[in-house]
């Protein structure tokens, strides 16, 4: 028996019994007739004592000789503590040692391993073993835990089946490039590996698995973005014989139910806004409603002076800063300068001060008298004492623009709080999406996502006005999860295929199966993957999914504990009839 408790669960009320302990030596502090010596696992951490009164000078040396992260075993007597530690559950005791077997010596961490470490990223991921040991990324990975059971519990108790899908198969479109794996037995030929098991699920659905959910790893290989993994987890999901409303009420509850578990919060209902609305009042498809700040579009109010910015804008679009008028010259210059970095890219920004008096005082006020900055602050639900910034251009770059500053506004007044949780849905997205790069439309969400009812015709006429009966949950400015109710019937998935520049032979060669499935009886389905990394991260209250993944990649999609991805050798590429063309 390696140990009788483990760190963190002696107490007071296990004084005087005998006890063994394994765990790592966290630290010591060594006063040469008495050493103490913090034993830590994942449970907790135990305060061992060696005194030489009442042991053995022998254990003393031993106990001297312990380095950092020693991986020890201990065995001793509870015994109460002269100076009590109230912060830790086991600090009202110590464990007197009668006994120390070292079980392994450790090379000294190449960092700190405490809460508040000093190893940087790069270091930390190298060594993400000893990383783990650390509480943030240990608790973390229990949080993550929690929250998958609590989905497994959750949706199994609905009558969701959990079913494995392939990890080899054939590319299905998500948007992002596939990872490839070359075929040794089938030469010249590769796998993809999925983006998301879309294509699978559908199958089910037809397969007639009603309900089925899977927690899968997918793979994309974007340029990555901050914050994006290689390779990511969702929580898969589909249903058969369901209309959009009883989709959105299974996921609903299910996100309802992991609030109230997991972070004891319950929510309303959740809003529904139609995508149109949230890109018209947030710039964005992800709005964060926690504070208002809503847009106000300002054309009719602004468009009608000598000003040739904005008379010449698409659109003009401001937002109230709450208590903004306090914001100092300088302070106004920044944000001026933070919308026109190359990441926000605004051209510039007019801004109207709301006077506590009910005047304003404008970047602008040759071109605008009192009444027209009245009107302003009116579009944009301004107060006395706020601030009204005020952007214009092209009407999409506009918004995003907007929508970024708004953001980074919210940030710095501390209108994002972590423990505060405002889930929505975002309905009826366009079902197509104008690819400037490659002068075409492409699907939104997926091309397996049914237009709007009656609206199939509209997609000969006027393709980008088509809505989709698509949805997206989100969460705090993320979007935590997105679906949509297929197509289930050949004709109109072959009509879909042809709009998004499919030929036939394409269409057969790449999705031939679905459409074969699909005439054999596919029922109407429809369904959602949440990203589960990004949710549990936003339910654990951090904005990044790094630590909630137990071995992530960097930036550039390399593991560097491992190091990958790394060559492999000329006998492995002959075998898999490859031959690399490298350009140095
Ligand atoms: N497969 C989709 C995605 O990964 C989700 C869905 O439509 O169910 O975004």
């Amino acid at each position: 028996m390696y140990r009788s408790h483990n760190c963190g669960e002696l107490t007071a009320a296990h004084i005087n019994t005998e006890v063994t302990l394994a765990g790592w030596v966290q630290k010591s502090r060594d006063k040469g007739f008495i050493v103490w010596v913090d034993l830590r696992d994942r449970y907790g951490i135990t305060q061992l004592v060696f005194d030489e009164e009442r042991t053995s000078k022998d254990l003393i040396a031993q106990a001297q000789n312990l380095g950092r992260e020693f991986v020890i075993q201990v065995k001793g007597t509870v015994i109460e503590r002269a100076s009590k530690n109230p912060n830790l559950p086991t600090g009202d005791i110590e464990l007197l040692v009668s006994e120390l077997n070292i079980l392994n010596e450790a090379k000294l961490p190449p960092f700190t391993i405490e809460d508040k470490t000093d190893g940087g990223e790069d270091i930390r991921m190298k060594y993400r073993y000893l990383d783990i040991r650390r509480n943030p990324v240990k608790n973390s990975l229990i949080f993550r835990h929690k929250v998958t059971q609590e989905v497994r519990n959750y949706l199994s108790n609905a009558g969701f089946i959990e079913v494995e899908t392939p990890y080899l198969i054939k590319s299905t479109p998500e948007g992002a490039r596939d990872f490839v794996v070359p075929s040794r037995m089938n030469a010249g030929q590769f796998y993809a590996l999925p983006q998301s098991p879309q294509t699978f699920k559908q199958l089910l659905m037809v397969g007639g698995m009603d309900k089925y959910f899977q927690i899968v790893k997918c793979f994309r290989d974007e340029d990555l973005r901050a914050d994006r993994q290689p390779e990511f987890t969702q929580i898969d999901c589909e249903m058969a014989f369901i209309d959009q409303e009883d989709i959105l009420n299974a996921f609903e509850g299910l996100t309802r139910h992991l609030l109230k578990e997991v972070n004891g919060v319950e929510v309303e209902k959740f809003p529904r806004m139609l995508y149109d609305d949230a890109m018209r009042l947030y710039g964005n498809d992800k709005p964060d409603i926690r504070f208002g700040m809503e847009f106000g579009e300002l054309n009719d109010v602004a468009q009608h002076k000598d000003f040739g910015v904005f008379n010449n804008a698409e659109l003009v679009v401001g937002i109230a800063v709450p208590g903004g008028n306090s914001f100092t010259r300088k302070e106004i210059d920044k944000l001026i300068s933070w919308v026109k970095r190359p990441q926000v890219g605004a051209l510039g920004m007019v801004y109207s001060r709301c006077n506590d008096d009910g005047s304003f005082k404008s970047s602008v006020d040759k071109f605008y008298d009192q009444d027209d900055l009245a009107k302003w602050a009116e579009a944009t639900n301004a107060k006395p004492g706020d601030l009204v910034c005020i952007l214009s251009g092209d009407k999409n770059k506009v918004r995003a623009q907007l929508s970024a500053l708004r953001m980074e506004l919210a940030e710095q007044l501390g209108l994002r709080k972590p423990d505060e949780f405002a889930p929505l849905w975002v309905m009826d997205f366009p079902l197509l999406e104008w690819d400037e790069e490659t002068e075409r439309y492409h699907a939104m969400h997926h091309p397996f996502t049914s237009p709007k009812p009656g609206q199939l015709e509209l997609l000969k006429t006027d393709p980008g006005a088509v809505k989709a009966n698509a949805y997206d949950l989100v969460l705090n400015g993320n979007e935590i999860g997105g679906g949509s109710i297929r197509i289930h019937d050949k004709e109109t998935q072959a009509l879909m295929f042809d709009y998004l520049g499919f030929t036939p032979e394409e269409a057969k060669e790449q999705f031939g199966f679905l459409m074969d499935a699909f005439q054999y009886g596919a029922p109407p389905h429809g369904g959602l993957a949440f990203g589960l990394d990004r949710l549990v991260a936003i339910l654990g209250g951090q904005e990044t999914i790094r630590d909630f993944i137990a071995f992530p990649k960097n930036n550039s999609g390399r593991d560097v504990m491992i190091d990958a991805p790394a060559a492999i050798d000329d006998e492995q590429l002959t075998e898999l009839s490859l031959k690399l063309n490298l350009k140095s």
